[in-house]
């Protein structure tokens, strides 16, 4: 008998059909023995729906509000799997993350999990009962309902599977797996049957979304066994999905790149003709930190005549808010020429431990994207991992042209 944690995302409960699927999976373990946390998202599309609708009445809405609307739809499928499953004869309850009590941060729309208050699951899990926890949500100190960022319900999973310590926390989801990139954009593109905690953690960050970046930390911080599988084959199949390891041994015979991943979420801003002296970058970054706007990829051009250009990326959805703070501050902590902005470009990234014994990678890379064709505007590198951004028009073109170069449609060797 082991404690599993299993997360179900949007498309695997999109309808009363899939939820019905969704239960079933869910008594065919708990037929095994097993006792079981689940984690449910809301409905595919339904997190945008109430997004857009708070857009609708106000273009800038009380982040406070918009969590109070967001959360709900979690709200509606973990009652509604509960539903089913007592209909199927099983003991079933649900949980919203303040009846939990996961405890997070007050940051809303992008709160961090702070503690989490397993007594009561435990109390339902040695009577039988199967939990169900809504994902994407939790609550602050005062009782305010936050939400842990897009794709959040991947954390909730992997956060309850540390503060239980279950055996293993399983991601069903529309995919059987993680592959070598989106299988949306390259077809050709392969099941990895293990990917290292390391790349997954790149990949993540780079923006591949199978898995949102903090269900990877969180996994490795707490050394959650984390696997990524498919909630729309057969309830009974057996299918190994994707292991994320943390052995570098399991890595010997892997190939030199592991993934491509993409990132269309960011915005370029470029301040030109800043003086070229020390405490520049602080004056620039410093108010975008204050404003708490997340800072991805830096460059700083060479300074000619005294002055240079410094430009750096954020989230597309803090894109008008990063303009907006640097317009105030221009004139008062720096000096500038220009503020350019720039939403229409995109970030492509291959990522590989063999990197770090391989040279010639970021090489490879500019000449594939060199011979389409196709303009670098920023590079950044790290051990494992090259990234360039470029026009969001030739995205597509981009990832698949490096799929076929650093062939990724193969098996390893
Ligand atoms: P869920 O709603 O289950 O959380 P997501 O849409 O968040 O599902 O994540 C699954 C999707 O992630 C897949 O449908 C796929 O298009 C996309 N994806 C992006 N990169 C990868 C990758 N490397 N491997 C697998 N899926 C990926
Ligand atoms: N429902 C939330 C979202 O769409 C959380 C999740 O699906 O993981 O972002
Ligand atoms: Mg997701």
């Amino acid at each position: 008998m082991a404690l599993i944690v299993q997360k179900y995302g949007g498309t695997s409960v999109g309808s009363a059909e899939r939820i019905r699927n969704v239960a079933r999976r869910v008594a065919h373990f708990h037929k095994q023995g097993h006792q079981l946390v689940i984690v449910v998202s809301a409905m595919a599309g339904e997190t945008n729906r109430l997004l857009a609708l708070a857009k609708e009445l106000s273009p800038n809405p009380d982040p406070r509000e918009l969590d109070v609307v967001a959360a709900t739809g979690e709200q509606v499928t973990i009652g509604l799997l509960a539903i089913t499953l007592m209909e199927m004869g099983l003991k079933a309850k649900s949980y919203t993350g303040g009846q939990v009590r996961i405890l997070t941060d007050d940051a809303y729309t992008k709160a961090r999990i702070l503690e989490i208050d397993e007594a009561a699951m435990r109390r339902d899990l040695e009577a039988g009962t199967i939990v169900i926890v809504a994902g994407f949500q939790g609550v602050d100190a005062d009782g305010n309902i936050t939400t842990l960022g897009r794709g959040g319900s991947d954390t909730s999973g992997v956060a309850l599977a540390a503060a239980l310590k279950a055996d293993e926390c399983q991601i069903y989801t529309d995919v059987d797996g993680v592959y070598t990139t989106d299988p949306r954009i390259v077809p050709e593109a392969r099941r990895l049957s293990t990917v290292t905690f390391e790349e997954m953690l790149e990949m993540a960050s780079l923006g591949s979304k199978v898995l949102q970046i903090r269900s990877v930390e969180f996994a490795g911080k707490y050394k959650v066994k984390l696997r990524v599988l498919s909630s729309l084959d057969d309830p009974e199949s057996s299918a190994p999905g994707t292991l994320i390891t943390f052995e570098e041994e399991d890595t010997m015979e892997q190939a030199i790149i592991s993934g491509i991943a993409f990132n269309r979420d960011e915005a370029k801003i470029s301040v030109m003709g800043v003086p070229d002296k020390p405490g520049i970058a602080y004056a620039i970054l410093g108010p975008i930190a204050a404003a708490n706007i997340d800072v991805d990829m830096i460059v700083q051009n060479i300074g000619a005549s005294g002055h240079t250009d410094f430009s750096f990326t954020v989230n597309r959805t803090e894109y008008a808010k990063a303009l907006a703070v640097l317009a105030d501050e221009r004139g008062k902590t720096f000096a500038a020429r220009e503020i350019i902005g720039d939403n229409r470009i995109c970030k492509v990234s291959v990522v590989g431990i063999g990197m770090r014994s391989h040279v010639g990678i970021a090489s490879k890379l500019f000449k594939t994207l060199a011979d389409e064709g196709i303009n670098m505007q920023m590079i950044s590198t790290s051990e494992i991992k090259v990234s360039v951004v470029i026009d969001e028009k030739y995205l597509e073109l981009a990832v698949r042209v490096l799929h076929r170069a650093f062939e990724l449609d193969k098996e390893p060797a």
